[in-house]
């Protein structure tokens, strides 16, 4: 018998058993980033709170029956702007590949810092400029239907004609109009309704289109791609709480009125905060997550600070979690060192962690699981961790680099450095000696540390081995 999920539903603000519209086909679309610019603190916790949710699908419906779209919205006026500064710097090129150079290199970007915090990339990836003809037919198809209005080359949504609008973030129509910023703009029937179209300049991306050469607006983009990758309805919908209106209260009113059941479920994971703020490239209170991967922070310690917390409570960063994570974390690969992964396909883990996440995603609760009942069996912590994103393979080196900086005396890798230069400088006397004895001895001694030794041409280079004991050296 499967497992039952309970998740709270913002659309409906109860916690409810998850219930699949098929079992053999789980469907969930989260909003994807703006590809203007490195992803900041705040924009990995939606993606680490839905790479949980996807794990924890993929264990109950298997993993060949869930589908999970997060898309890239690639046009958007922040990122011409940044195009522009470049052209106005004397980049060569068009404007038009300026833009994608910008996207291809911010896409890019986001998947490092990404796949660093150990999110498993979603199965479906579409960029918005992808699927401009969907965007463009459901927009036709609210005209048709009395549901948009096209004036001077814009294509607007008539808000009052759905009368359920509000329904998800808790507000009437008349209170948005009284307390919300909406765009007072001469071709608006009324100031609520909202861009489905808009012109575009010649020289900026724009596509053509029954009204003229143009672009979507935003919150078309996502619609129009969920209902073409996951159909007319489907299962979950998932995003920042800061995008429930008018992001996604406008999501719905477009899908809805174009004749689509759309998704069942709403989840909105809270806000990381910097002083009670939310984090955010507006306000300028922020730093990316290749800051702190720069400045020697973990992916997997970024990780278990955000998951540390419940998505739907806010959350700041400290220095101090970063510590706790650090010092958890290390115990955990102490523990673990040198042992071998049971195979990803054949794992399962315990009912424990998984009824931890069935609580409406209890992260917190499913650390502390992990944490506290695998003492004994060093096999299962590893492999509990593992499932949940932590000690991968590509984490396990930045773990050895911290313990040596830990370890008095060891001075991570600058202290590899130095031991490379002592090789060397062992080689280059040999080889004017033709004695390599010493050579040998310290190699042997590099090796029973658990480093593999390449001696190059006219270099050596040191790669830290799973058994690596900076203690025999
Ligand atoms: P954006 O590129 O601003 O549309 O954001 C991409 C995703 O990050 C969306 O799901 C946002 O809701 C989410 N997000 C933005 N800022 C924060 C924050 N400070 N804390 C948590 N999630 C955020
Ligand atoms: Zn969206």
């Amino acid at each position: 018998m499967a497992m039952t999920i309970i998740l709270y539903n913002t659309l409906t603000k109860k916690k409810e058993p998850f219930v699949p519209i098929d079992d053999t086909n789980v469907r969930m679309y989260v909003c994807g980033p703006t590809v203007y610019d490195r992803a900041h603190l705040g924009n990995a916790r939606p993606v680490l709170v839905f790479d949980v949710l996807y794990r924890l699908l993929c264990h109950i419906y298997g993993k060949d029956h869930v589908k999970y779209v997060r898309n890239f919205t690639d046009v958007d006026d922040k990122i011409n702007a940044t195009a522009l500064a470049r052209k106005k710097a004397g980049a060569s090129g068009s404007l038009e590949e300026l833009v994608a150079e910008r996207t291809d290199e911010t896409i890019s970007w986001y998947h490092a810092d990404m796949d660093a915090l150990g999110a498993l990339r979603p199965d479906c990836e579409p960029r918005a400029t992808e699927y401009i003809a969907q965007m463009v037919a459901m927009n036709c198809s609210l005209i048709n239907d009395g549901y948009a209005y096209e004036v001077d080359g814009h294509v607007l949504f008539r808000v009052r004609n759905y009368s359920e609008y509000g329904a998800l973030s808790g507000r009437s129509v008349d209170d948005m109009l009284a307390g919300a910023r909406v765009e007072v703009a001469p071709y608006k029937e009324d100031s609520l309704d909202f861009v489905l179209w808009k012109p575009s300049s010649d020289e900026l991306p724009g596509w053509n289109s029954p009204w003229g050469r143009g672009r979507p607006g935003w919150h078309i983009e996502c619609s129009a791609m969920a209902y073409e990758l996951l159909g007319d309805n489907f299962d979950i919908h998932g995003g920042g709480n800061d995008l429930q209106f008018p992001h996604h209260e406008n999501e719905i009113a477009q899908s809805k009125c174009a004749g689509h059941d759309f998704a069942n479920v709403w989840l909105h994971n809270e806000m990381l905060q910097i002083d009670g703020k939310k984090m955010s490239k507006s306000l300028g209170n922020f730093f990316t997550v290749r800051d702190l991967l720069d400045q020697g922070v973990a992916g997997e310690v970024i990780r278990f600070v955000m998951l540390s917390t419940h998505y739907r409570k806010p959350m700041n960063w400290t220095e101090k979690k970063q510590v706790e994570a650090e010092k958890t974390l290390n115990r955990w690969l102490d523990q673990t060192v040198g042992l071998i992964p049971t195979d990803s396909t054949s794992f399962i883990p315990n009912k424990g962690l998984i009824d931890s996440l069935s609580e409406d995603i209890n992260t917190h609760k499913a650390l502390s699981y992990i944490n506290s009942s695998f003492q004994d069996n060093s096999q299962a912590l590893l492999d509990h961790a593992r499932w949940f994103g932590f000690l991968g393979d590509g984490t396990r080196e930045d773990h050895v680099a911290r313990q040596l900086a830990n370890d008095e005396g060891y001075g991570g890798p600058e202290h590899l450095a130095s031991l490379v230069a002592q090789l060397d400088a062992l080689r280059r006397l040999a080889s004017k000696s033709k004695d390599f004895s010493e050579v040998d001895t310290f190699k042997a001694q590099l090796i029973q540390a658990g480093l593999e030794v390449r001696m190059l041409k006219d270099k050596s280079e040191l790669i830290v081995g799973e058994n690596f004991n900076p203690k025999k050296l």
